[in-house]
């Protein structure tokens, strides 16, 4: 993972009073680094702060805390994130 510099605010996902998000998640964001721009837009716009980038620049997706909800793959300019049902 990229480390953030000294100083810089930055808030990270925490695990909630009912555990972590991922528990309950009905359909959860793919990456197909194939089609990957490494544009950032899915890091800059995931309301929960889940996707990092890992040190090649390619986006990482933390399913911890991922709520499923999609953001990400609205705003894919190259449609490289697929939501997928999740089988549990
Ligand atoms: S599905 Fe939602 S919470 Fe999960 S990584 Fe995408 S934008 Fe973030
Ligand atoms: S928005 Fe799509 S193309 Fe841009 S970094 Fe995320 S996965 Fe890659």
């Amino acid at each position: 993972m990229i480390k953030v510099p000294e100083g810089i605010p930055i808030t990270r996902p925490k695990i909630g009073s009912a555990g972590n998000t991922g528990l309950w998640r009905v359909e959860k964001p793919e990456i197909h680094y194939d089609k990957c721009t490494k544009c950032r837009l899915c890091v800059l716009y995931c309301p929960e702060n889940t996707i990092d980038l890992l040190e090649n620049l390619f986006p990482k997706i933390d399913y911890d805390y991922c709520k499923g909800c999609g953001v990400c793959a609205q705003v894919c300019p190259t449609k490289a994130i697929e939501m997928v049902r999740e089988v549990k």
